[in-house]
């Protein structure tokens, strides 16, 4: 099965349970449009290299697509596209006026100069201009892209439009129109997920515990605010490692010695376990920030944690799934929790839109009361439906989206 048609199971139960005929099943299942491209680069060497990229919009019933873009060795198509279909129902739980898009580039960015990095970003931008723009659809950063990219992204569409666009890509520097609070904003979300399923299991989270798959930027964000409300962290990994202390480890410390040496392995006082031994520690709360298909069949009886708040995009398969909910596991998952980047980008876009910007200390309590609304949501579906939290995000979002369809005659 791939993973597009896996990304398809929660969201087919839930139309089950909606009792919504199969339409909506064959709505979903085609985004409305995918771009590949090929961009040529003059790489250090004098040679050109052939890269290949996408951008996929899943839907623009409730706005504008949206939805980042990665850098990765093993981007492809059929991962593009479930990634856009789940921003369509990430937006949705969340309540932004927006559709869901993806876009990608085939390349491991660590094995290009600066210079080839800009190159290829500007080249990818040049062919993808026709279907992007602030009302059209508005990229973001996703794995291995960031502020830096998102700016070369910005002067070049502006270039090709010879005209300001500050709005049609969101995640930029605070000078190029950026949001403050929008670097965190992804790890702020999976930590209020987090706090919000603490509340309901009645955890005190100063006497809870958190282990952090990856140190990216939402992984790290993740580790440091719940930190911050008294949780221990007592596991975090990267590519090159997992490190284990079960007293806990300050992410501030922990981010400081990646910027030091750039991994988090040998942090002191840590000792190393395997990124599979991460995943089965006895805690309260398991946070999957890396990669899709972490928690598999294979795994997931091993897990111990009570709660999953997830912040990348599909760590869990719908196996997994079900013998997560067997045993009891509170999953808060990726459409909830890893909202807060993209309600955010919202945030940045609307700012951008009117040319008016607002202090991060307001920016943080619209995050939170978004964010803390669509929990409630979700929760209380799946209370009603009796399903879990993903299934219920689902059903949280398809009627947000149906309705939109049925006004604007799709269905
Ligand atoms: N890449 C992030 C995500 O998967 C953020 C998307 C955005 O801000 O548009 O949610």
């Amino acid at each position: 099965m791939d993973l597009f048609e896996m990304s398809q199971i929660p969201l087919n139960e839930a139309i089950k349970v909606m009792k919504l005929d199969e339409t909506v099943a064959d709505l979903f299942v085609h985004p409305e449009r995918t771009m590949e491209v090929s961009i040529p680069v003059r790489m250090d060497n004098g040679k050109t290299k052939v890269f290949t990229g996408y951008r996929s919009q899943h839907s623009t019933v409730m706005g504008p697509a949206k939805g980042g873009i990665r850098y990765h060795q093993n981007v492809n198509l059929d991962e593009v596209k479930t990634l856009a279909f789940w921003m369509t129902c990430k937006c949705a739980v969340a309540g932004l006026p927006y559709g869901g898009g993806k876009g990608g580039i085939i390349v491991d960015p660590a094995q290009l100069s600066e210079r080839e990095l800009e190159a290829l970003t500007r080249g990818y931008i040049d062919k993808i201009a026709p279907i992007i723009g602030e009302k059209k659809d508005i990229p973001a950063p996703d794995v291995n892209t960031n502020a830096k990219i998102m700016g070369w992204m910005m002067d070049e569409f502006s270039k090709i439009n010879n005209q300001y666009e500050p709005g049609f890509i969101t995640g930029k520097a605070i000078a190029l129109g950026g949001s403050l609070g929008r670097v965190a904003a992804t790890g702020r979300g999976v930590m209020i997920a987090a706090m919000q399923a603490l509340k309901v299991l009645k955890i005190n989270p100063k006497k809870a515990t958190c282990a952090v798959q990856g140190f990216g930027n939402v992984g790290c964000w993740t580790a440091k605010l719940l930190h911050d409300q008294g949780v221990k962290i007592v596991a975090v990994s990267d590519v090159y490692g997992a490190i284990y202390n079960e007293k806990g480890m300050n992410p501030y410390e922990i981010e400081a010695h990646v910027q030091k040496t750039g991994s988090v392995a040998r942090f002191k006082g840590s000792k190393p376990i395997s990124n599979e031994k991460l995943l089965e520690l006895p805690v309260d709360v398991l946070s999957p920030c890396a990669l899709e298909l972490q928690i598999t069949k294979a795994n997931a009886k091993k897990i111990k944690a009570k709660i999953i708040s997830e912040g990348a995009n599909g760590p869990t398969t719908p196996d997994a799934d079900k013998i997560l909910k067997k045993a009891g596991v509170l999953v808060v998952p990726d459409i909830l929790a890893n909202g807060g980047g993209v309600t955010v980008s919202y945030f940045e876009w609307v700012q951008n839109l009117y040319r008016y910007f607002w202090k991060e200390e307001e920016v943080i309590e619209r995050q939170t009361e978004i964010m803390e609304k669509a929990f409630n949501e979700v929760y209380d579906a799946a209370k009603k439906h009796n399903v879990d939290m993903r299934v219920a995000a689902y059903i949280v979002a398809i009627s947000r989206i149906t309705e939109a369809m049925k006004l604007r005659g799709i269905y």
